[in-house]
């Protein structure tokens, strides 16, 4: 490089090439702000907010993917056929309901059974997603929406389906201050709602897991006034969506019973990605098809973690676990009202999880009495008990269990009248059910410390009997557990088979 700099150089350096740079900003900015706008160029009229809104004209899915959810279907049969001949409906003076809203915890099959009903009906399908509305400057969601309408009834019949509603159909009055684009959104979703005609073929779907964050206008009677509700599955159900996703992948004949009694609880998208993780299980293993013992495998990787292989665990460490996991399995067994054992294993897992014991409904009880549920909550306790009977000491491995034996026995006392104090006094309202649904106290500050001592009361009864049985049947700890340590993973009827035999 020349030590001394050209006069010429210099001045284009400092004058011309910044001046370069600048046009080149202003106009890569002008241009964003252009398309924005649209194409008038008007900036003083948010008419259009520009973006095309792409509509699915071709939707594959049909019912037969929606396994289970019979209820839903046949709900959303009345729309499919309305759609397929609106005139129909229309020579009687009949209209069907404009918008339709499905309710449910995530995963459970909204989004897919909506564009079913597009795949159904075929007709075109505009699916956006609440967020999408919601844009940076104030009046540009609601020119969304106007756009959107307008492209739907130029495509009709056809299906507008609104993903996560709930991102622009918050109740308006909640919340501090508000938000003016959101709510200039919902305004005009509903304005749009109540001026297009029903009985021309466009039907609003929408999908959302918290309904009760939403605006009481956007469920009156002429807007979504029809609520699907999805649920998660129960056994047959799970049964069907675990047969749906396994047409995808090469298996052998699969124990469908083992799998769908050992997901209890899940929803189809846990579903989908258990039967994925099965075959990605087969593909590692050098194997050609899924296997039942895949499928099990990954339900336990899906619920656990995956296997830690090359974890150390020292021996004085893995016989704590090894009691451990056999006072929780041993309480569940000497209990009636329990689910019976399933599988206990040592095997540590990338959760965090040192080992656990898997108990399986026999069969899907949608009550539960008191007793159920205390007698869970021994179960919670019996790992911790069983360090303490045989080793005299406690470790951290019953973390987890202090926390879900807490909210249990909380629940009983503050939503489930199950204290004798409290009779049926609600003292706890639960918010987004769907969600997970955190629970908020409604009741004085002594009425709560007063719950926290009925808590902890339960708790310790349900720990002092888990210690009675635990002492009151060494024996089978220690059978059970020294076969635990040898095996790493024991069933559910080796277990029971020595339980048997040392009551012999
Ligand atoms: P949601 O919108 O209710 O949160 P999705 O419709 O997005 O759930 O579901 C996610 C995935 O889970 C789907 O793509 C599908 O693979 C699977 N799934 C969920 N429910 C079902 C069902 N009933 N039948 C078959 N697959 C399902
Ligand atoms: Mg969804
Ligand atoms: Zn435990």
């Amino acid at each position: 490089m020349p030590k001394e700099n050209s006069p010429i150089l210099n001045f284009l350096l400092l004058w011309i090439l910044p001046g370069l740079i600048f046009y080149f900003i202003w106009r890569q900015a002008s241009k964003g702000i252009q398309a924005r706008l649209g194409t008038d160029g008007n900036f003083m009229s948010f008419g259009s907010s520009g973006a095309k809104i792409y509509a699915d004209a071709d939707v594959k899915t049909t019912f037969v993917d929606v396994a289970g959810q019979d209820e839903a279907k046949e709900a959303l049969t009345e729309i499919v056929d309305f759609l397929h001949n609106p005139s129909k409906y229309a020579e009687i003076g009949a209209s069907l309901p404009k918008g339709a809203l499905l309710v449910g915890p995530p995963g459970t099959g909204k989004t897919l059974i909506a564009r079913a009903v597009a795949g159904e009906a075929k007709v075109p399908f505009f699916a956006l997603s609440g967020s999408e509305f919601v844009q940076m400057f104030v009046g540009m969601g609601a020119a969304k929406v106007r756009d959107l309408f307008k492209q739907a009834n130029e495509k009709a019949p056809c299906i507008i389906f609104i993903d996560e509603i709930d991102a622009i159909g918050k109740r308006r009055d909640a919340g501090m201050g508000g938000n003016d684009e959101r709510e200039q959104t919902l305004n005009q979703l509903l304005t749009e709602m109540d001026g297009f005609d029903g009985r021309k073929g466009v039907v609003i779907l929408a999908a959302t897991n918290r309904p009760e964050s939403l605006d009481k206008a956007l469920l009156r009677p002429g807007r979504f006034d029809r609520r699907i509700q999805m649920e998660l599955p129960d056994l047959e159900g799970r049964k069907a969506i675990i047969e749906v996703h396994l047409k995808h992948v090469k298996h052998e004949a699969i124990d469908m019973d083992i799998i769908a009694r050992a997901t209890a609880g899940s929803s189809g998208a846990e579903l989908a990605n258990i039967v994925n993780e099965a075959a990605l299980r087969a593909v590692r293993m050098g194997r050609a098809q899924v296997t039942t013992a895949d499928l099990e495998e990954s339900v336990e990787t899906v619920i656990a973690g995956a296997q830690k292989k090359n974890k150390i665990i020292l021996v004085e460490e893995k016989k704590v676990v090894a009691y451990h996991e056999i006072g929780h399995a041993l309480v569940a067994a000497l209990q009636t009202h329990s689910a019976p054992v399933h599988k206990i294993t040592i095997i540590p897992r990338t959760s965090g999880a040192l080992g656990y014991t898997m108990q399986v409904e026999g069969n899907e009880q949608v009550l539960q009495s008191r007793e159920d549920l205390f007698n869970r909550i021994v179960t919670l306790t019996g790992g911790r008990s069983a360090e303490e009977v045989v080793f005299n000491t406690v470790t951290t491995g019953a973390s987890n269990d202090i926390e879900q034996a807490t909210k249990l026995a909380r629940a009983m006392v503050t939503r489930f009248g199950m204290s004798g104090k409290y009779d049926m006094m609600g003292l706890e309202t639960v918010n987004d059910a769907y969600l997970g649904g955190d629970a908020s106290l409604a009741c004085s500050a002594e009425t709560a410390a007063d719950i926290d001592r009925e808590v902890l009361q339960m708790i310790k009864e349900a720990h002092e009997k888990a210690k009675q049985l635990i002492t009151g049947h060494l024996d089978v700890m220690h059978r059970a557990a020294e076969f635990l340590i040898e095996r790493e993973t024991i069933t559910g009827e080796e277990f029971m088979k020595i339980v048997e035999e040392c009551q012999k």
